[in-house]
């Protein structure tokens, strides 16, 4: 029987789709070939990428507004160099929210002036910053959406004139919240959207061609755009295993349909967490992400027998990660409501024996 699927990237995609993309490796579209042995220029594949990226717009409601979808290589971490050298003349602004936030800040320094608007390294980034003011003279300013490690996600976007950016790594497409407000969006596919390998940039166009560095062609956006996302050989089976996973969640009822069930799977963890004395919620309780649930026991000698008791379950992929220690639940779209009562109940089922 397949496990119950917590881990936090890369991680669990819908049945269904590993399916069809198993289907596609060794016979695409009746071609009696498989998808990994046509070229990238071929019609079947083109569309395949034409599809994603339209389909990446229309979910996140942006059809027609000026956005490009593009689907990159390099991971989430290429982005947070790319963001900068396509956009940072002068200076730029960073919420510091966790780890990655700090990788992207990193990265950005090398490009310009950097500010960091806020951060809450100050409590190892168990919460996210409020009442922070942003300079109007900021190229952009970065934000990161959800802390996959801490547990932590933005709920309110900041209130700026200036470009925002965010690394949507592991909360697109699970949430509602106004697409329209960024300029840039960029998600590594391994969480929600699909195999590790790709990255979905969704950029306004307008923002582009304001530097006056000149940018290698493989880190341009503009190149990127203008030839389609095909600048060179696409990574063909993340973006196929991303449009197919895009297609379930359409067929879903799309982003507010899973909204729904993602709040479901919260509700009933962090429920536990708060009622079993025998768990402590890692994350500030107004910040706590939906998508990744972070959680220490209250007492340490419980630890073995907890795990043992996870593993008997068919649990997978819970441990915190080291910067926290304890345990992580993450919950992507694709993980059902019934894995999350199956931990609930190991939980409860401790809090019976001890
Ligand atoms: N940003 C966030 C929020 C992440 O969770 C991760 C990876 N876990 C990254 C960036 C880095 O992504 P990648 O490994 O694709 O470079």
């Amino acid at each position: 029987m397949k496990k119950h699927n917590f881990s936090a990237g890369p991680s669990i995609l819908p049945q269904e789709v590993l399916k069809q993309a198993s289907d596609a490796v060794l016979n695409f579209n009746n071609l009696n070939l498989s998808l990994l042995e046509i070229s990238h220029r071929s019609k079947d594949f083109v569309d395949v990428m034409e599809e994603a990226r339209e389909l990446a717009l229309e979910l996140m409601g942006l059809e027609g507004k000026g956005y490009k979808a593009l689907f990159l290589q390099g991971g989430a971490s290429m982005q947070f160099v790319m963001t900068a050298y396509n956009l940072l003349e002068n200076k730029a602004g960073y919420l510091n929210t966790g780890t990655w936030s700090d990788k992207a800040i990193k990265e950005a320094k090398l490009f310009g002036e950097v500010v960091e608007v806020a951060s809450s390294k100050d409590k190892n980034f168990n919460y996210i910053p409020k009442n922070y003011s942003v300079p109007s003279d900021l190229d952009y300013l970065h934000v990161t959406t959800n802390n996959t490690i801490f547990g932590t996600q933005l709920k309110e976007i900041p209130q700026t004139d200036v470009p925002l950016i965010a690394d949507m790594s592991s909360d697109i497409f699970s949430r509602n919240i106004d697409f329209s407000k960024f300029g840039i969006i960029y998600a590594g596919a391994q969480k929600n959207m699909g195999p590790a390998g790709t990255t979905l940039v969704v950029i306004k166009e307008d923002l582009l061609g304001k530097v006056t560095r000149q940018i290698p062609n493989m880190l341009d956006y503009a190149q990127h755009v203008s030839k389609g996302s095909m600048y060179n050989t696409p990574p063909v089976f993340a973006v196929y295993v991303s449009l197919l996973t895009m297609r379930w969640l359409k067929s879903k009822g799309g982003i507010s349909a899973i909204e729904e069930e993602n709040e479901k799977k919260a509700t009933l963890i962090y429920s536990e967490i708060d009622l079993n004395p025998l768990f402590t919620g890692f994350a500030a309780k107004e910040d706590r992400s939906f998508m990744n649930a972070t959680f220490n026991l209250t007492e340490d000698n419980l630890k073995e027998t907890f795990d043992a008791m996870v593993k008997e379950a068919g649990i997978s992929g819970v441990n915190g990660h080291r910067s926290v220690g304890g345990y992580r639940a993450s919950m992507y779209n694709a993980l059902p409501l019934k894995s999350v009562g199956v931990l609930v109940d190991v939980m409860s089922e401790l809090e019976r024996k001890a």
